[in-house]
């Protein structure tokens, strides 16, 4: 999915109070298992799961995010 975040955008979301952004993530099924679960998708989080995967080759990551 391709989407377009321009300075005209960010913008007009900024005056209209950000209720106008499209979802910009999946929403799959949760899988039976996972190889690790990162509890919360803030940097911590997210960086945690990225690094997981990439230096670690452990790509069956969940992160669970509250918000
Ligand atoms: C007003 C403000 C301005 C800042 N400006 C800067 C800046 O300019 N530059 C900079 O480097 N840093 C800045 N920081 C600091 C930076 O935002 C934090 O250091 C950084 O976001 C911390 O990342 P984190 O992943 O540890 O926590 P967070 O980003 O807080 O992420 C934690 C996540 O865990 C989720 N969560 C919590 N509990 C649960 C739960 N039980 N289950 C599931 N999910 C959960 C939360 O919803 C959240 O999304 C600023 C902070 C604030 C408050």
């Amino acid at each position: 999915m391709t989407r377009i975040y321009s300075a005209l955008s960010l913008f007009k979301e900024g005056l209209a109070g950000q209720t106008g952004w499209k979802q910009a993530w999946r929403s799959p099924e949760p899988k039976p298992s996972y190889d690790a679960i990162v509890i919360g998708g803030g940097g911590h989080g997210l960086a945690t799961a990225y690094y997981l995967a990439k230096n670690h080759g452990i790509t069956r990551v969940a992160v669970l995010e509250k918000g």
